[in-house]
């Protein structure tokens, strides 16, 4: 193999350049020429590739992000919208292709290895919602953004006797609400995994101000769980705090990737330019149990959802 592309698909996250840094600087230390495909599949089809050398990704080990972009295109999904594809990258002479992204980006990587393209994917996603990995690249960064709001939250909370309702991202996957919940002192969580009971909600709060004294409390949501705003309105109604919502939203993908991120994007890259240079297609990088691993993608979308509730169960015992 002597040349390799890549490219970022699906949701963006903090730490993607770092990612590309390393693939592009590891892939020039094993002998190859690596080409940077711009806006994901798209680029891919609309033959929006170019040539990457080491300068092109100096400086941006430090920026969130991704300097090639990334876009969704539902039609990769149709075979012969990602024969367009894998003509483009044939006439590149680019044997092998490294995806940065979610799920969905993970399907069409599997999907270009059946035509004949070998894929690694590398898990670049803020609600860390894949299988096959314990931590996915972004994730760290949002999660320190939203403590840092809510820390900022928890403050004017305090002073006047408020429930901040804080909605987070992440819905199929709860590590953002949990963690967050976790590091922030939260009084409830709730995510897919938990379920949700206004009114358990709300009594559960008529408890913390009644018996426990609380001064203040914190609810830390997944998004598209309920509407956080009529839930801050029944919280003013139904307890004796002041009940506000605060939606996080966009803030929580962007921002300048945490070490932790930097590293794992760096180990990602390095380890997808390895599997290729091996011969390796159909395959995805993560990290499991502080190891860096290689699977099959096929069998990474096939493992069961991660469950949290030893983590739960910590929070109930401490809050
Ligand atoms: P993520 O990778 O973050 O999960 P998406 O689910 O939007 O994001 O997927 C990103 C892109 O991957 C889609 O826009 C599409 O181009 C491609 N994709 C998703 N599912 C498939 C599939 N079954 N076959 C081929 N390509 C797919």
């Amino acid at each position: 193999m002597k040349k390799i592309g890549i490219l970022t698909s699906g949701g963006d996250a903090p730490g993607m350049n770092a990612a590309i840094r390393a693939v592009v600087r590891s892939g020039i230390s094993a002998g190859l020429e690596v080409y940077g495909v711009f806006n994901g599949y798209e680029g891919l089809v609309n033959n929006n590739i170019r040539k990457l050398e080491r300068g092109d990704v100096s400086d941006i080990i430090i920026q969130g992000g991704t300097i090639l972009g990334s876009a969704r295109l539902e039609d990769f999904k149709l075979v012969e919208v990602r024969q367009k594809a894998v003509d483009n990258l044939m006439e590149h002479g680019i044997e092998g292709l490294v995806v940065v992204g979610g799920d969905g980006s993970y399907r069409g990587a599997q999907a270009l290895t059946e035509m004949g393209i070998n894929c690694i994917g590398i898990p670049g996603t803020i609600d860390n919602d894949i299988d096959s990995t314990d931590y996915s690249i972004g994730f760290d960064t949002a999660l320190n953004t939203v403590i840092e709001n809510v820390d900022k939250l928890r403050d004017t909370s305090s002073s006047h006797h408020r429930c901040s309702v804080v909605e987070v991202m992440g819905n199929r996957c709860g590590d953002l609400a949990i963690y967050a919940g976790l590091t922030t002192g939260a009084e409830i969580i709730i995510t897919k995994e938990t379920g949700y009971d206004e009114s358990e909600v709300l009594a559960r709060l008529r408890h913390f101000e009644e018996v426990k004294r609380k001064r203040h409390a914190i609810v830390i949501i997944s998004e598209k769980i309920t509407d956080v705003h009529l839930l801050a309105q029944k919280i003013s109604q139904h307890s004796g705090f002041s009940g506000r919502a605060t939606v996080l939203g966009h803030i929580q993908r962007g921002g300048s990737p945490t070490a932790r991120d930097r590293i794992l994007a760096t180990q990602f890259g390095d380890k997808a330019v390895q599997a290729l240079v091996a011969g390796e297609g159909g395959r995805c990088v993560g990290v499991v149990e502080e190891q860096l691993i290689t699977i099959d993608i096929n069998e990474a979308l096939q493992l069961p959802k991660k469950t949290r509730k030893p983590l739960f169960d910590l929070h109930d015992r401490l809050v």
